[in-house]
């Protein structure tokens, strides 16, 4: 697809937004842009710093400015809960807002897209996540919308988490979503990793560890073998080769990172901004671009 310069603002340009803070290395904005650019959409995507304790006044005001729609990402996804009028049963049950939709009348419909771009990603790798044994590593914001998307489909899934109580409290939280059964929870341990890494179809990494700047960590210790029969999901993309997935490419596993969720998760909610499909590869490329600064 050949893009062409976006024309210049006018009163015509339809704007959608992104709120975090920070929000300065958010690849949203070139994310969005490279699409509207493609699509020939006179649409701008514009990111927000917005302080924590300003959250309503900044979702009142983009309303009261007439934007389409706007994303949040850190620290701002729970926040949302309570404040657009009418919730989706996924931004509802994973307890997290990452896109608002706002229609011309002001009404704001909060959705998860996350969960979507997850599974999305994980059925383009070939992945069929239905049924599979899948150990999810974390129980933080990411790995909420990852359990949700697992166990809404089927997936058996065990959440082991350094601190065991959130693991508990989510796998608790996700049990009335859970297609098939509910979901398990422990503590992350080498021990659990050891018992449960041989019975596990996917892992999914939702730590921050291996993310940058601390790329020498890694969720699995050295010592436990990592299981080369499974496959390896690090929702991690900075740095798009992770430790955790040097260590399991090293057993003969296939591993991804999490660009393409965070793609996926975006094309969705393009979409439902714009009703037009979304130019996947061109939001992927722009991303690949704005991670490697060039
Ligand atoms: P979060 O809510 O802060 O959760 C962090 C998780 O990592 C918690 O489970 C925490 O355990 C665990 N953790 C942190 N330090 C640890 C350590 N030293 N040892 C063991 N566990 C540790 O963060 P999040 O928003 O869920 O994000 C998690 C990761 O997912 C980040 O790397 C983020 O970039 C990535 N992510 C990717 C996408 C995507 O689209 N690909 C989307 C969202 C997030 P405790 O509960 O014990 O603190």
């Amino acid at each position: 697809m050949t893009t062409s310069p976006r024309p210049p603002l006018t009163g015509k340009t339809r704007l959608v937004g992104v709120i975090g803070w920070p929000i300065e290395h958010s690849v949203s904005p070139p994310m969005h842009n490279a699409a509207f650019e493609a699509l020939g959409l006179d649409w701008c995507y514009v990111p927000f710093a917005v302080a924590p304790e300003r959250v309503a006044e900044a979702l009142a005001g983009v309303r009261a400015l007439g934007l389409r729609g706007i994303n949040a990402t850190v620290p701002h996804k729970q926040a949302l809960l309570s404040l657009v009028d009418e919730l989706t049963p996924a931004a509802r049950a994973i307890g997290a807002v990452n896109t608002v939709v706002i229609a011309e009348n002001g009404h704001t419909l909060g959705h998860n897209t996350d969960a979507a771009g997850f599974l999305r990603s994980l059925r383009e790798a070939g992945v069929a996540p239905e049924g599979a044994s899948a150990l999810v590593l974390g129980a933080g914001g990411a790995a909420r919308a990852v359990v949700y998307a697992l166990a809404s489909i089927g997936a058996r899934v065990t959440i082991l988490n350094r601190t065991p109580a959130r693991a508990e409290a989510l796998a608790a939280d996700m049990a009335g979503a859970a297609a098939g059964e509910p979901p398990r929870a422990g503590a992350l341990t080498p021990e659990a990793l050891a018992a449960l890494g041989p019975t596990a179809d996917l892992v999914v990494n939702a730590t921050s560890l291996g993310m940058w700047p601390h790329t020498e960590t890694s969720p699995w210790p050295e010592e436990v073998p990592f299981p080369g029969g499974a496959f390896l999901y690090d929702l991690v993309y900075n740095p798009r080769r992770t430790r955790l997935m040097a260590q399991a490419e090293a057993a003969g596993a296939r591993a991804v990172d999490g660009l393409r969720m965070l793609v996926h998760q975006g094309a969705e909610a393009l979409t439902m901004w714009t009703g037009v499909a979304a130019p996947v590869e061109v939001m992927y490329r722009a991303c690949k671009r704005a991670l490697e600064g060039g």
